[in-house]
């Protein structure tokens, strides 16, 4: 073991005692039973789903035990610090209205960024180094690798543990000979002498679990060559997770292997380590089974999807809430919203995420709102990612709102076929005469019909000389039969499967639809009678107009 001289002289003469961080991050005074979680987010500039959904159970947990939930910005990790990713992260927990307790804005246990944190890693570091549980480790990259090769060609566990880890008991002549060259050397944990036979403890998902003990002597602080002594993850978590005094350790469950080695360091460190809740990953159906959802594969992975696409934050929230507790998927969404998550009825294996039920319960969940309502998180997410649709909306908004009234307000049945922001143009957008192209005879759009622009155009302008505006719709669709007629149309289906011949230009079906193409620029579409009154009598006839051109 080292001289305890040897050991401070690695550290600032003024680095406090643990004593000074024990004081200063007092046990909170909370309530019997209350949780303290935290979310941990690494900002390397890119949101996943997953993050969201981990958060949200994180934030649900603590709220309700009468706790706290806090967001510590884990950026050891300092290659992989990407600029403005903060900035990000915070877009997207405000968007699905996450909003952290405790975080560097507002909170007694900071600072919340781990690159800020660095005076008490070393405090800690320190301390274990001067009881001998920690060794300085002197193995270049070069060694490193030489070891694992070796290891691997002995079809041995690749680490630094037992006769590979030579730096565990070196002589102290030779750390300090290395001391004096300047070599940079990294800080390890050590692990410990005896272990036990299975490291054993209670997940709050899984219930109890058993793993074999860590005996691999993990670095806890990163090289001395670098300008920030910045700890590894387990010892951060350690440090960070006990003097924030978080007793509630929600995390992705690629954690699990490690915990062995964070039991040890807590143990080492003297801290009462937390409860663990591991948490399974988003998963997607692929042929032939599943997969994790990928940030490199799959677009709905990335919160960006979700936020641009405009998915509303309620219908996104239920569904993820559906996926964490199956029996929140069952309870309408006012309801699962106010529901509790609870961990041990989040599964331990990953749920699938599937658009198709996603863009179901969001077309579902629009369905209830009322067109104001639609119209004001329409306009929100316009002005981000429509930037063209956002002026249409705000100078007709009374346009919109009839438009969003159709089939929709005093129906039993609304439509549906807003699933998104995104979807209005599609659903919506013909009603604004900004947005729409009016059709032609010829038209493309028309030619599915099979009949000539001359038919067209003739029914078109007989159709604009004799159009009116009336209140009752059967009367109004009464005026299109007899127009038709008038053109050679049957009247119904049956009478033109009767008498094909003497109908070439086909039934009342083909003349209405000439006019749902010519009003909507589609074949299909919301009631006509509905869209004229949407559209007001001069717009009807401007389109009509236009098949005659
Ligand atoms: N920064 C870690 C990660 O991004 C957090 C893990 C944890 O929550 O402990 O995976």
């Amino acid at each position: 073991m080292l001289d305890r001289a040897v050991i401070d002289a690695l550290f600032p003469v003024d680095l406090p005692e643990p004593d000074h961080w024990e004081q200063r991050y007092p046990p909170r005074e909370v309530p019997d039973g209350a949780q303290i979680t935290r979310f941990g987010p690494s900002p390397t500039g890119y949101v996943h789903i997953g993050n969201i959904y981990v958060a949200m159970i994180d934030q649900n947990v603590a709220h309700r035990t009468g706790g706290a939930y806090l967001v510590r910005v884990e950026d050891t990790d300092q290659a992989r610090v990407v600029d403005g990713a903060v900035e990000l992260l915070q877009r997207a927990f405000d968007f699905f209205g996450i909003r952290a307790d405790e975080d560097d804005t507002n909170g007694g246990y900071g600072p919340y960024h781990q690159s800020q944190r660095e005076t008490i890693y070393l405090t800690y570091a320190r301390q274990l180094l001067r009881e001998g549980k920690a060794y300085l480790c002197f193995a270049t990259a070069d060694e490193l690798a030489d070891i694992r090769k070796r290891q691997e060609a002995a079809k041995l566990p690749t680490g630094y543990y037992g006769t590979w880890a030579v730096w565990r008991d070196a002589d102290p002549a030779d750390v300090q000979a290395k001391l004096d060259e300047g070599a940079p050397y990294v800080v390890r944990f050590r692990s410990p002498d005896t272990l036990k036979p299975r490291a054993e403890f209670t997940d709050a998902i899984r219930g109890p679990l058993s793993a074999e003990d860590n005996r691999n002597d993990a670095v806890i602080l990163k090289s001395s060559a670098n300008p920030l002594r910045l700890p590894t993850y387990h010892f951060a978590h350690a440090v960070d997770d006990h003097l924030m005094r978080v007793n509630l350790v929600i995390r992705g469950d690629e954690w699990i292997s490690s915990v062995p080695l964070h039991l040890q360091l807590f143990d080492a460190l003297g801290f009462t380590p937390p409860t663990y809740a591991h948490i399974a990953p988003l998963m997607k159906q692929i042929s032939g089974g599943k997969r994790k959802l990928s940030k490199r594969k799959d677009p709905e992975a990335g919160v960006e999807f979700y936020i641009s696409a405009g998915y509303p934050t309620e219908a996104v929230l239920y569904y993820l809430r559906g996926l964490a507790n199956g029996r929140l998927a069952e309870l309408p969404l006012p309801e699962a919203l106010e529901a509790p998550i609870r961990l041990e009825d989040c599964g331990v294996a990953g749920p699938l995420v599937d658009l198709v039920k996603l863009e179901d319960i969001s077309a579902d969940h629009i369905a209830t709102l009322s067109g104001e309502q639609i119209l004001t998180a329409l306009r929100q997410w316009a002005a981000t990612y429509d930037l063209d649709l956002l002026p249409v909306l705000e100078d007709d908004s009374a346009r919109a709102l009839a438009a969003l009234a159709v089939e929709r307000e005093g129906v039993e049945n609304p439509r549906k076929d807003l699933r998104k922001w995104s979807d209005f143009r599609t659903a919506c957008g013909f009603f604004f005469p900004q947005l729409f192209t009016l059709v032609t005879a010829d038209d493309e759009r028309l030619s599915g019909l099979k009949l000539t622009p001359e038919v067209i155009r003739a029914f078109a302008s007989d159709f604009a000389a004799k159009y009116q505006e009336l209140d009752d719709p059967q009367e109004w669709f009464n005026q299109i039969r007899a127009l038709a007629g008038d053109h050679g149309f049957a009247p119904n289906a049956k009478e033109f499967k009767k008498n094909p011949e003497t109908y070439p230009n086909g039934s009342i079906r083909e003349a209405s639809q000439i006019v749902r193409v010519a009003l909507t620029g589609s074949t299909r579409s919301p009631d006509l009678f509905a869209v004229t009154r949407a559209l007001g009598t001069d717009e009807v006839l401007r389109r009509i107009h236009s098949l005659t051109a």
